[in-house]
């Protein structure tokens, strides 16, 4: 679902693979011929070779959208990899640090923030030390687990990662021996994905199996062959449903999708509480690309004010306490949706499509909370 940067305005957003490269040798390489360029803006603005080395997030590179990155070795070796500016934003918010123990990716394929976060571990590492963190990569989706596989091989991150394939994080046992030592999770579950650029059909939602969906109608097999046929134009959009398999099916009211949006927001909740209850967990991401308030900010509200997160001390953390690149990124949550919080809505960090920044819509919060707190709770 990474965007790939072939619609107007938007560049190919390219994260240099620190395990692989940095971005020095891939300017003086994959690079050499193109134009170092001072915003996103000017990468887009006329056709050409422009690069913008990205203000917010380390080892993220702007390019010019024609520029043919798949059939670069440096793309095929896996040194470089296309994965759109707002999601590489939860691994770098995470910023796992040694001292933080191991780290969950809790929902990961196709694996681009379980590759991020293995480069950030690694990058950690003194030379001549060997790696103290492992990062556990969890899939439920069998055939979305190969793809993760082949990812993680092909960004070196092999040995930094354990993947578990075909496994639910819902049924991991948070209290299990094997997650004593686990201090940060990512959660970057199943969401309707409707801040993914390039989708024409409003709103698009990826189905998370989430218990007590309600059922959607199949697919209207007929839409495809008449949106492409000479009545295209004068047809009006469908909502579509797309699964994390690719499957369509459409959402036939305005009833029925709020009643998807429910189902996926209470799936985001659970996840989000049973990542609470990890007993050394210090640090956790949630993120979407929706831009619906149901999926985000309304989520991070009710998981704040969930018993489970008053037990064991979790709290958003504030802006200013961000790293650097996310406590500078201006769009923030929606102080409506936070409840008329406006330190909430701060805390959350957002992005819309077709705003000029060249983005997916996106959302992203930290919690975290004093681990301490936990030999408290006994
Ligand atoms: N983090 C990924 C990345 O950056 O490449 C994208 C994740 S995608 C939005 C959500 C993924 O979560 C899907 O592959 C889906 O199969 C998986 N998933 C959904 N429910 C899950 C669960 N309970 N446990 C583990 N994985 C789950």
């Amino acid at each position: 679902t990474e965007f790939l940067g072939d619609a107007a305005g938007y560049p190919r957003w390219v994260r240099v693979n620190a395990l692989k490269t940095t971005v020095e040798d891939q300017l003086a390489t994959t690079f050499v011929d193109f134009a170092r360029v001072l915003s996103v803006r000017e990468v887009t603005a006329s056709p050409g070779k422009f690069l913008h080395v990205d203000d917010h997030i380390p080892n993220l590179l702007a390019v010019s959208p024609s520029f043919q990155i798949t059939k670069t070795e440096a793309y095929t070796s896996g040194a470089l990899i296309l994965q759109d500016k707002a999601s590489c934003f939860p691994a770098y918010l995470l910023d796992p640090r040694s001292e933080d123990g191991h780290v969950i990716d809790s929902c990961s394929a196709p694996g681009n923030k379980t590759t991020h976060l293995a480069a950030i571990v690694h990058s950690r590492v003194p030379e001549n030390e060997e790696c103290s963190q492992t990062v556990y990569a969890f899939e439920k989706d069998a055939k979305r687990s190969r793809t993760l596989e082949k990812m993680v091989k092909l960004a070196g991150a092999k040995e930094i990662t354990r993947m578990s394939f075909g496994q639910d994080f819902l049924k991991v046992d948070p209290n299990s021996e094997l997650f004593r030592n686990i201090g940060c999770l990512l959660l970057d579950p199943s969401c309707s994905g409707s801040g993914i650029v390039g989708r024409d059909e409003m709103p698009t939602i990826h189905l998370p199996e989430a218990p007590g969906a309600p059922k959607s109608q199949p697919a209207n097999p007929n839409r495809k062959r008449k949106r492409e046929g000479p009545d295209a134009v004068a047809e009006k959009p469908q909502p579509i449903i797309v699964d994390d398999d690719g499957k369509e099916t459409l959402v036939s009211s305005e009833k029925e999708l709020k009643a998807r949006l429910e189902a996926l927001s209470s799936f985001q909740l659970t996840l989000l509480l049973h990542a609470f209850k990890f007993p050394a967990a210090r640090k956790i991401t949630y993120s979407t690309c929706s831009i619906h308030a149901e999926e985000n900010e309304l989520v991070a509200l009710k998981a704040l004010q969930s018993d489970v997160a008053k037990e064991r001390g979790w709290r958003i953390l504030p802006r200013d306490q961000q790293v650097r690149g996310l406590r500078d990124w201006p769009v923030r949550g929606s102080v409506d949706a936070s409840n008329g919080d406006s330190e909430i809505a701060e805390a959350c960090i957002r992005s819309y499509q077709n705003d000029g920044r060249g983005v997916m819509g996106f959302f992203v919060a930290a919690f975290v909370r004093d681990v301490r707190s936990d030999a408290e709770d006994g």
